[in-house]
């Protein structure tokens, strides 16, 4: 049986900012999310969450086994996940992929200057790709195209990748 947790203690791409800028809430979540040190904002439905990366996220969740774990973490899998439990990948081959991302988004944020503390996510974004040395640039574009493929997120430069731009 496929142990989840065992691929994601080696991963945490999901909650330190590298796939995501922010989490979703429910509204009844939004008090317990404070008290559990979450960085809440948004009052409305559309962009209720908390920040990424994740202040209860030290490798590991802090709040995994308490009631402050929220509804939308405990609902995610990602596409790595969901492809290992499909048969589609072997544990062994699902590990390569993960530690393959997270090796690409630590020489990423070295090579961009970004913190441990900033969402890297957010930091792509912001970025001029024409004002990019090229090695950096290459780089970039291989860790976008990596995170579409393997774990199906795009909306970040995404006219920085080839296959998006086939017509
Ligand atoms: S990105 Fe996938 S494997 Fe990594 S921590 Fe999140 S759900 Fe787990
Ligand atoms: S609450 Fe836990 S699972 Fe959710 S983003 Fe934070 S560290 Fe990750």
């Amino acid at each position: 049986m496929l142990d989840e947790q065992a691929l994601c203690l080696r991963c945490g791409l999901c909650c330190d900012g590298s796939l995501f800028a922010w989490v979703k809430l429910r509204s009844a979540e939004l008090s317990s999310a404070r008290l559990a040190g979450l960085r809440v904002y948004g009052e409305h439905p559309a962009d209720r969450g908390f920040a990424q990366p994740c202040a209860a996220f030290s490798g590991r969740c802090e709040i995994y086994f308490s009631g402050f774990y929220p509804k939308s973490c405990s609902a995610y899998r990602c596409v790595v996940l969901k492809r290992t439990a499909a048969g589609e990948l072997d544990e062994e081959g699902a590990l390569a992929i993960l530690l393959r991302a997270k090796q690409a988004a630590e020489e990423l944020r070295v090579a961009l200057g970004v913190k441990a503390s900033q969402s890297l996510r957010d930091q792509i974004a912001d970025l001029k790709p024409d004002q990019l040395d090229p090695l950096v640039k290459t780089a970039l574009v291989e860790y976008l195209t990596l995170l579409r493929n393997a774990f199906g997120v795009d909306g970040i430069q995404d006219a920085l990748i080839p296959e998006f731009n086939r017509t």
